[in-house]
């Protein structure tokens, strides 16, 4: 029996590997050096590391200095999202974290601070960080715990609606905090510069942009102020973050940066019209379609939707038998689909949930028409009760 086709709208879950990506991690499995090593061999794997190095730095508006390379973006947050901070030589105490309300888990979590230690910073209906309740939280905050942090992300990866950073970067350097911005779904899709951004750090992650799975960064705007290291030992990356550095994965990680960097505008034009193409044939075929963050700033290739009279779960389901890889919110490590926490900071019936379709470069138009078929058969078995939950 022949294997159904199957179409991957869930992007923003992880990108297919981009050819280039795939051949540079390819090629850099048989370089046999330790990049710490002084001897030839050695050096080709860390001028493969550096080169990488300098395609993260370009990509996020940031000197290649400050980039250290983690496993991933939920390292890169493990690792920032500290109590424990150096000024140079000096220590320097965070007092608390605040976090908005619809971050990742990697940071919702916290990081390394004690839970009692985390404040939640609500969004408003349109899905958008609350700047008044930043502003009023700051304005509350302890100086006597040390200072404050904050972390807003870029774009959310759910609804794709895109963030004030710039804005409540300005409120929080005026209370003298630190900005942490997640650009893990931003990058390649927005401008990209940590300065004008004006973050302390970005947290990046390779397989958002067509990278290998298990690569990210932590790329800080200086060099004096840094995190204590989450991983101890040989004291690669300048101390920052220990053990061999993942060659091959980081040489896809820099093919991906630079490819997400080519055709920049053209590919997000081109996936922005097949979005919105989509968008308009859902609302012809189910008028009652409820699409999150449509109004405001969003990410080009994102559409997060709720079907009134099917829940999330049988509807990811319902799509997955029709061939469509799409996602009920963000993927969850155990597979099981959770109510949206980001639907709940939205004020939104978080028990219907939503579904997300994610695009990219190679989404095609038949794909776009493949998702509408089946959208139209799950919305219409729907209306008579046989997909609604
Ligand atoms: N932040 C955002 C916004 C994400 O979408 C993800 C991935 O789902 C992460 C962080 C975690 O990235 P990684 O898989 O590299 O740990």
């Amino acid at each position: 029996m022949s294997r159904p086709e199957r179409t991957y709208l869930d992007w923003n879950a992880t990108a297919p590997l981009n050819p280039a990506a795939r051949a540079a991690a390819v090629a850099a499995f048989d370089l046999v050096g330790n990049p710490s090593s002084v001897h030839g061999e050695g050096r080709a794997a860390r001028a493969l590391v550096e080169g990488a190095r300098r395609a993260v730095a370009v990509l996020a508006g940031a000197d290649a200095a400050h980039v250290v390379f983690t496993s991933g973006a939920t390292e890169a947050a493990n690792l920032v999202l500290t109590p424990v901070f150096r000024m140079g030589k000096a220590p320097l105490a965070i007092g608390r974290l605040y976090v908005s309300a619809i971050e990742h888990p990697a940071l919702r979590e916290g990081g390394r601070f004690p839970r009692d230690a985390v404040t939640e910073i609500p969004v408003t209906p349109a899905g958008v960080v609350d700047l008044a309740a930043l502003e009023r939280l700051l304005a509350a905050h302890d100086a006597a715990t040390g200072l404050p942090m904050v972390a807003v992300m870029l774009a959310n990866n759910e609804t794709g609606i895109v963030q004030p950073v710039r804005e409540a970067a300005g409120i929080v350097h005026r209370h003298r905090g630190l900005m942490v911005v997640d650009a893990v779904q931003g990058a390649g899709r927005l401008p990209l510069s940590i300065a004008a951004l004006d973050a302390d750090f970005l947290i990046l992650s390779s397989h958002k942009l067509g990278g290998p799975k298990g690569a990210g960064a932590l790329v800080a705007r200086g060099e004096v102020l840094m995190p204590a290291p989450l991983v101890h030992g040989g004291g690669q990356e300048k101390g920052h973050r220990s053990g061999t550095e993942n060659v091959a994965a980081l040489a896809g990680f820099s093919a991906a940066a630079q490819a997400a960097l080519d055709g920049f505008d053209a590919r997000n034009a081109r996936v922005a019209a097949l979005r919105d193409r989509l968008e308009a044939q859902m609302r012809e075929v189910a008028p009652d379609v409820i699409v999150h963050g449509r109004d405001g700033p969003r990410l080009a290739n994102t559409s997060f939707f709720s079907l009134p009279g099917l829940k999330s779960e049988t509807g990811q389901i319902a799509f997955d038998l029709e061939g469509i890889a799409l996602s009920a919110g963000s993927a969850c490590s155990s597979g099981k689909v959770g109510a949206s926490h980001v639907l709940t900071a939205m004020g939104f019936d978080a028990a219907l949930g939503g579904l997300r379709v994610s695009l990219g470069e190679t989404t095609s138009e038949e794909d776009v028409q493949r998702f509408l078929a089946a959208f139209e058969r799950v919305a219409g078995r729907r209306r008579i009760g046989e997909a609604a939950a």
